[in-house]
């Protein structure tokens, strides 16, 4: 299909869709997407394999029920976790970091806490790809289009040529310069939040004992916890069948409207633990506790994108971090590169959607789609505000904080992606 050269697809199928990334967004869509025998799909990915980082991901409802709805809920399942008895409910429990004490929990009923190892939730979802749709070492550098297809090319000399092509390529995008063109939309480019995450990965064991010797409760090891603190905070949540606890601690700079990153900094870097733990000197024993038991820390620089003013561009669509990427406080940017994943297969694969009609389609998408995400995209980042005893109208009033967390989530959560495909194709309908 994909050589050194251009290559047409002559396949008599209904669609030709190329696929650019194959992240947790872009895998999920074409195995949503390879169900259908009408269609032909290929995915292009720059690196040399599937890969993720060594890290956890949490879901809400809504993407758990976007996984459920693209079919992925058994592999899912086998290898998620969720908070223990008798704490089924909590998705966070919220606390002081100075004193660990307790303000109070954000329920999400039947779904809890439901989060996975990155690596492991990928591996989950590519063994439903079929052979032969995925191809490595194709970093995209840029796309065309035309009235009758869309090629896509890649560093390595090739060419995809479709019927359409989706960019699910992350926050660093090639394919968002053809949708938002810089000449009229200016050069759209990632920026940074003043935010510096702190990672690592605990044995969960190692950090029962270590919560013990601070006097600390044990169970503050399994249960999903967030500690809150001036422009500070640290969350924990157990994955890998709670043998290991995913530890993010956060430090914001606000001293700035516009902070920049220090010119030549890579967004990821291996740090000391001596950093880390400067960075939190003076908190509770449970947040030391944790924080000693992670060695070699690594330090992410926290990009965001701007709300973009569309998505597509008649042939060419951008989803997911590629579209809308945003700050990881609600843990929702990868639940939402699902409900686009899951929307767009939908109507991907209805029969209606042709080479005639996908255009029109991919405006629907956008239509139902846009609103949604930048409200996600305004609501992380305004979450890390109120977490860190910023936000202008909560600051440090914890009764107003806690009335916050305990409601924010709602309309985030309460969300069926189904829904969407039924607003599409109404949309669709009155033209
Ligand atoms: C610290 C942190 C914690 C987070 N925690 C959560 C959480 O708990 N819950 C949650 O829902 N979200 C979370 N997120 C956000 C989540 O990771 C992203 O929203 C999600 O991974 C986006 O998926 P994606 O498939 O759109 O893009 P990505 O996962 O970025 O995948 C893009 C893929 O495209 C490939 N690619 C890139 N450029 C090209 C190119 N030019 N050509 C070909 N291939 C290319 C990349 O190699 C990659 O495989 C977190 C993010 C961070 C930084």
């Amino acid at each position: 299909m994909v050589a050194n050269s251009k290559v047409a697809n002559t396949q008599p199928k209904r669609l030709s869709i190329g696929i650019i990334g194959g992240g947790i967004g872009g895998v999920a869509l074409a195995v949503a997407l390879s169900r259908d025998s009408q269609l032909d799909v290929q995915l292009f990915e720059a690196a040399p394999q599937f890969s993720e980082i060594g890290a956890g991901v949490s879901f809400g409802p809504n993407a758990v029920k976007a996984i459920q709805r693209l079919g992925l809920e058994a592999p899912y399942q086998r290898i998620a976790d969720s908070s223990p008895a008798p704490f089924e409910d909590v998705w966070f429990e919220w606390r002081r970091g100075s004193d660990d004490t307790y303000l109070t929990a954000s329920l999400a009923p039947g779904v809890g806490q439901s989060s996975v190892h990155r690596a492991d939730f990928l591996d989950a979802i590519v063994a439903n790809l079929p052979e032969g749709i995925a191809h490595f070492g194709k970093l995209c550098i840029g796309v065309q289009q035309d009235a009758d297809s869309a090629t896509a090319s890649f560093d390595d000399g090739s060419h995809f040529k479709g019927d359409v092509i989706i960019g699910f390529d992350g926050i660093k995008s090639a394919v968002r310069p053809h949708v938002l063109p810089p000449e009229q939309y200016g050069e759209i480019t990632p920026f940074w939040s003043g935010t510096y995450a702190y990672r690592g990965m605990i044995p969960t064991r190692d950090l029962e004992a270590a919560l013990k010797a601070k006097g600390s409760e044990k169970r503050l090891a399994l249960v999903p916890q967030m500690y809150l603190g001036k422009d500070r905070h640290i969350l924990t949540f157990p994955v890998k069948q709670s043998q290991l606890v995913n530890v993010v601690g956060f430090i914001t700079d606000r001293s700035l409207p516009n902070p920049k990153l220090p010119e030549g900094e890579k967004w990821v870097q291996a740090v000391s633990q001596e950093e880390m733990l400067k960075v939190f000197a003076g908190w509770s024993p449970a947040c030391q506790a944790i924080l000693e038991c992670i060695p070699e820390p690594t330090r992410w620089a926290l990009h965001e994108l701007p709300e973009l003013a569309r998505y597509q561009r008649d042939r060419v669509l951008i989803v997911g971090d590629a579209a809308h990427a945003l700050l990881p406080h609600q843990g929702a940017g990868a639940g939402q590169a699902l409900e686009d994943a899951y929307v767009l297969a939908s109507l991907l694969t209805d029969e209606h959607c042709d080479r005639q009609t996908v255009g029109g389609v991919f405006a629907a998408f956008e239509q139902v789609r846009h609103a949604r995400t930048c409200k996600v995209q305004r609501t992380s980042h305004e979450a890390g505000d109120v977490y860190e005893y910023a936000d202008v109208g909560i600051g440090d009033d914890e009764t107003k904080l806690i009335k916050n967390l305990e409601t924010r989530f709602g309309w985030l959560w309460n969300h069926d992606p189904y829904h969407d495909v039924v607003a599409a194709w109404q949309y669709i309908s009155q033209f």
